[in-house]
Order: structure tokens, then sequence, then C-alpha cells
């Protein structure tokens, strides 16, 4: 899939699958239009050859202003996410509203400020929101994360519906354990770890890079008639 001289707007570039992805699009000769988070990787993003904001993405003002600023873009890849293990009786409600001002809020303002832009240029457009099998199923000390994830496939099949009629396709994907810094955190128990492995045909946990080919399929026109899909890239996780 060629990208030459797209501009693709994809959050949570500086680490894990956002990285692999931001390293592939360049690669495939887009312009990367980077929003993230830690003035390091902003810095490492610039060195590469991308264009790099740094934002909050918990932070509405902000991002809605980070959003407009990266516009006009051709794709948007809204990638960044974040987790934090607590038992459903011990969810706080500080957590739960973290995870869902960056994993479900932060997504629906990013992709009205692109989709407005395409909009009133004129243009077509996509979107690939990084959701997870956590939409699908309950994972223990995941409340808000899952719940954050269904939110974003609902709001996925919202965009699909209003913004396919304006041009713009509208699609998840939803890996499973991917061998990022955050599945270290989730899933560096190998007690924990084993229930999910054991579940998948494939026998092992997914890389950035295959969930960035389906991420750039998606979005490219290769996926031309695919619109409010939530696909999941789990080795058949979902079908045990
Ligand atoms: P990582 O933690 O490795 O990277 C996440 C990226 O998002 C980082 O660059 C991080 O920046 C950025 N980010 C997080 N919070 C914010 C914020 N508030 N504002 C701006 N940027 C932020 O995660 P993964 O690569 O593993 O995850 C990428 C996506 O894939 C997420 O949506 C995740 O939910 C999803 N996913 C991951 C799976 C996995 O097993 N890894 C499985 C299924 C889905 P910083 O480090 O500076 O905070």
């Amino acid at each position: 899939m060629d990208f030459t001289g797209k501009r693709v707007l994809l959050t949570g570039a500086g680490k894990g699958i956002g990285r692999v992805l931001a390293e592939m699009l360049l690669a495939r000769g887009a312009v990367v239009v980077a929003l993230t988070r830690s003035a390091a990787d902003v810095a490492e993003l610039r060195a590469m050859g991308a264009e790099a904001h740094q934002v909050d993405l918990a932070d509405a003002v902000a991002t809605r202003a980070a959003a407009r600023a990266a516009c006009p873009c051709d794709y948007l890849i809204s990638n960044a996410g974040t987790t934090e293990l607590q038992s459903f009786l011990e969810t706080t409600t500080e957590a739960f509203d973290h995870l869902m001002a960056v994993n479900t809020r932060a997504p629906m303002i990013v992709a009205q400020e692109y989709a407005r832009d395409v909009i009133a240029r004129g243009a077509k457009g996509a979107i690939v929101n990084v959701s997870s099998v956590a939409s699908f199923v309950g994972i223990p000390d995941h409340a808000a994360y899952c719940a954050s994830k269904a939110g974003v496939d609902g709001l996925m099949r919202v965009m699909a519906k209003e913004l396919g009629p304006q041009g713009i396709r509208v699609n998840n994907v939803n890996p499973t354990v991917t061998l990022t810094p955050m599945a270290v955190k989730a899933w560096s128990d190998p007690a924990k770890s084993a229930g999910m492995l054991n579940r998948i045909p494939l026998g092992r946990f997914a890389e950035s890079a295959e969930v960035g080919e389906v991420v750039l399929f998606l979005l490219s026109d290769a996926a031309s008639m695919m619109n409010g899909v939530s696909l999941p890239v789990d080795g058949g996780y979902m079908i045990a």
C-alpha cells in the first residue's frame, strides 16, 4: 500500500503500535502528523521525519486545538490508548474517567475536527480507530478499559453511518495482546497471560506490525467497500 504524499494524522505515535505505524507510513511515502504526549517521543518522531505535536489527549480542549492545528489530513488513525489494572469492585471514578477521556472521547474529538475539515474541502477520507478484543469480551481487572473500547466501537458505528455519505469510511481494528509497553504492563504475569494465550489458535500474541498492516489496509483504497467494521486481529481468539 502506497501512501505517497498523503498526510496521515496518527495519535499515540510515540511508542508501541503507534511508533511502528509511524515507521511503516514513513516508509510508504506518507507525511506522518503525530499527536502524542511525551516530549522525548515528539523529538524522536521529528528526527524520523514526522510532524509531531505534543498534547495530552485526556485534555479535551488541548486535544481539539491540536487536531485543528494538524489539519488538513487525508487520513486519521486514532491509536493512542491507555490502561489501568483494577478489579471491578476497586475501579475508581478517576481511572474510569481518565480511560474514557483518552480511549473514547479523544478519538471522537480528533475525528470531529478531521472530518469537518475533509468535508469543508470537498475531499474524501478514511478513519481507523485502534480498539481491542476487550470491546467484545470481559477481561478481569479491565472494567474501565473494556468499557472504553466498547465505547469506541459504538462511536465508530455511528461515525460510519453519518460520515459514509460524506465520503469518509470509518472502521476499527480490535487486536489481541500485542507485544508493546502497554502489554507488558497488563500481561507480564504468566499466570494471567496463559489463559489469554491458550485461547489463541495461532498460539502467540500479535506483533505491532501485524496490527499495523491491517490498519493500513482499512485506511487504504484497497478497503474501499469496508465501512463500520470492528475487525479482530487476534489469531482466532474470538472463535475460541
Ligand atoms: P503503548 O502504551 O505502547 O503506546 C501508547 C501510545 O499512546 C504512547 O505513545 C502514549 O504516549 C500515547 N498516549 C497514551 N496516553 C496518551 C495521552 N493521554 N495523550 C497523548 N498520548 C497518549 O500502547 P500500545 O501501542 O500497546 O497501544 C496502542 C493502542 O492499541 C491503544 O489504543 C491500545 O488500547 C490498543 N491495544 C493494545 C493492545 C496491546 O496488547 N498492546 C491490545 C489491543 C489494543 P506516552 O507514552 O507518552 O503516554
